[in-house]
């Protein structure tokens, strides 16, 4: 019998996803939803994880988790074929996380670099929340309890990975081998995967406040666009640009295709083509933005629209969301009972 595999990911109900979110994950997320090379499709929306910093604020936790599955369903997510669930309705992730606090050590938490610039953004360094600088140990549980060995993400969760398997080797050596150690798959283009914000410096990120959401309005997607940061030092249109740290040239990498050309601006044949104009000078950042926005318009109003009509509908995403974390919290009984048994405290068989 063949061996298909298990995918886990997820985010954080933290605002509405963003094109990173798109390009990073969730569209290669329905591909290989699509592919049927996989047995399971675990989509986690991470609330306890978002707790983590926004203890404070619950009610926005609260109110995403509906946002991010709107935008999931509007994106292709299939429930007949991906399972969602809420995490915090699966309280084996706790007790896993647990067993797991015990394997690792507060340096090697302290030296994980995405926690190091996330601790830093939130202003934490000179008090750090432990469950914040725990994180990392829960995700490894959400991972492990699935058995899932494909992790679809952009790169600021490498670490993450990394520290899965370390976990991962640990447990297995010390009890029982039952654990899989995950693997990352990160998208193709590398510009993909850690798109930049509309400020052209940070990763686009729900809490830089940096985004174009997957279901901005039309209006707002241009102006965002057209306010974009490009080359500081292509002042006139006649000076030479710079293509590689420029914001607009990176999402046209990220979204741009030969046929958008010959749609939209039909004087370049290629994306190539259109860097070396800017980069000679002659080309205008007005003309490129316009351009861009053409790409992104026609990438965003399906998933707008058929974001709008399952608003029409929120009682069926919450029956979604219920019959996923039901179906999610089958599977985790099952691996926690497995996990008692092999760390030997499963006292009354
Ligand atoms: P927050 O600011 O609350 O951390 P976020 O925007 O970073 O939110 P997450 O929910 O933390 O979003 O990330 C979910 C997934 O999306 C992860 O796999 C992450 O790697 C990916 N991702 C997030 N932002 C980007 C981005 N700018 N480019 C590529 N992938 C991204
Ligand atoms: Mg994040």
């Amino acid at each position: 019998m063949e061996n298909k595999k298990i995918i886990l990911t997820g985010d954080r109900p933290t605002g509405r996803l963003h094109l990173g979110h798109y390009v990073g994950s969730l569209k290669g997320r329905v591909e290989l939803q699509n592919s049927g090379e996989y047995d399971n499709i675990f989509i986690e929306i991470a609330d306890a994880q978002a707790l983590t910093d926004n203890f404070n604020n619950v009610e926005k936790v609260k109110n995403n988790i509906v946002e991010v599955a709107l935008d999931y369903l509007a994106c292709g997510i299939d429930p007949n074929k991906s399972t969602i669930f809420i995490q915090s309705q699966i309280p084996e992730l706790c007790e896993l996380t647990f067993y797991y606090l015990n394997l690792v050590t507060l340096s090697r938490l302290q030296r994980n670099p995405t926690i190091k610039d996330e601790l830093k953004l939130r202003g934490f360094e000179n008090s750090i929340p432990v469950g914040f600088l725990t994180y990392p140990i829960s995700q490894a549980a959400d991972i492990t309890l699935f058995d899932a060995e494909v992790i679809p993400v952009g790169d600021d969760q490498l670490p993450m990975i990394e520290q899965t398997r370390e976990i991962v080797r640990s447990f297995n050596n010390l009890y029982k081998p039952i654990l899989k150690e995950p693997k990352e798959l990160l998208p193709d283009n590398d510009k993909c995967m850690r798109l930049p914000g509309l400020d052209g410096k940070n990763k686009m990120s729900k809490s830089l406040g940096n985004c174009i959401y997957l279901s901005d309005e039309p209006e707002v997607i241009e102006k965002k666009i057209m306010s974009m940061y490009t080359d500081p030092n292509h002042l006139k249109v006649e000076d030479p640009g710079n293509v590689k740290d420029n914001a607009v040239f990176i999402y046209l990498d990220a979204f741009c295709k030969d046929e958008h050309f010959e749609k939209y601006l039909p004087e370049y044949k290629n994306l190539d083509e259109l860097k070396a104009h800017y980069e000679r000078g002659g080309l205008g950042d007005v003309k490129i933005k316009r351009f861009l926005n053409s790409i992104i318009q026609e990438e965003l109003k399906p998933i707008r629209e058929r974001r709008k009509e399952l608003e029409s509908n929120i009682d069926k995403v919450y029956e979604i969301l219920k019959n996923g974390s039901n179906k999610a919290k089958e599977y985790a009984s099952n691996k926690i009972i497995e996990v008692r048994n092999a760390i030997g405290i499963d006292y009354f068989k």
